[in-house]
């Protein structure tokens, strides 16, 4: 775990917060979405802190995809060749963030991998022993989401959640991440704890020791 600080896109003007409400498609969840959410909302109410152990894999899972393609196509990584994950805490405004520059995701992927579960037919509690609690966990700490994402494929988008629904829009600011995801958790008053850099050391130990990617963290002093 190194200290660096995590490449941001900065925050949206007002006019550009305009555009973004403006141009966004507005989309409801995926009924298995909304079983899950309550799901994991319920049974881990006691166990939150599993959410960045949930965001640093789904990132570790991006960054192994788009260096898995690099050896048949070194192309993929022209936009950037450096392969990490950043965690940003922003204690003044409660934000935290965990960004990488892995596969990324186009606008289809935002509404889909986002928004719909693929085993859509398993049973919720098997699904969940199986492939872990994944992305939604993060609303177990945050009460709104704000997803950046830039693919090789598409132009950069923003998807933002309160986890009631969700919408998507093309970014204003334009492609500033060169390729991969920062996600932004507006964190609950309660989880505010997850922004204090000595919490967020220990959780990267305790779950994520194994990651085959640099982790830096960067805290905003206040
Ligand atoms: P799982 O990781 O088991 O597929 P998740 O709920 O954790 O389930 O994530 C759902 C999907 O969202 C992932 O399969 C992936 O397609 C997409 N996704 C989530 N986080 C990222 C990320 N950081 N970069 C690219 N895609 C992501
Ligand atoms: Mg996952």
């Amino acid at each position: 775990l190194r200290e660096e600080e995590a490449i941001s896109p900065d925050e949206l003007s007002a006019a550009q917060r305009r555009e973004l409400l403006a141009k966004a498609s507005n989309h409801t969840f995926q009924t298995e979405v909304n079983r899950m959410m309550k799901l994991i909302i319920n049974s881990l109410y006691r166990n939150k802190e599993i959410f960045l152990r949930e965001l640093i894999s789904n990132a570790s899972d991006a960054l192994d995809k788009i260096r898995l393609m690099s050896l048949t196509d070194p192309g993929v990584l022209a936009a950037s060749s450096e392969l990490g994950i950043r965690i940003k805490a922003d204690a003044a405004r409660r934000l935290l963030s965990i960004s990488d520059s892995g596969l990324g995701m186009t606008r289809h992927d935002l509404v889909n991998n986002l928004g719909t579960i693929a085993n859509g037919g398993q049973e919720m509690n098997d699904m969940i022993g199986q492939f872990g609690v994944g992305f939604y966990s993060a609303f177990l700490v945050a009460d709104k989401v704000t997803v950046v994402s830039k693919h090789n494929d598409d132009d950069q988008h923003v998807w933002e959640s309160d986890a009631s629904s969700f919408s998507v829009a093309p970014d204003p600011r334009g492609n500033t991440l060169a390729r991969g995801t920062h996600i932004t958790l507006h964190l609950k008053e309660e989880a505010a704890d997850y922004l204090q850099p000595d919490t967020i050391r220990a959780l990267v130990k305790k779950y994520s020791q194994f990651i085959n990617f640099p982790i830096y963290l960067w805290a905003a002093r206040t």
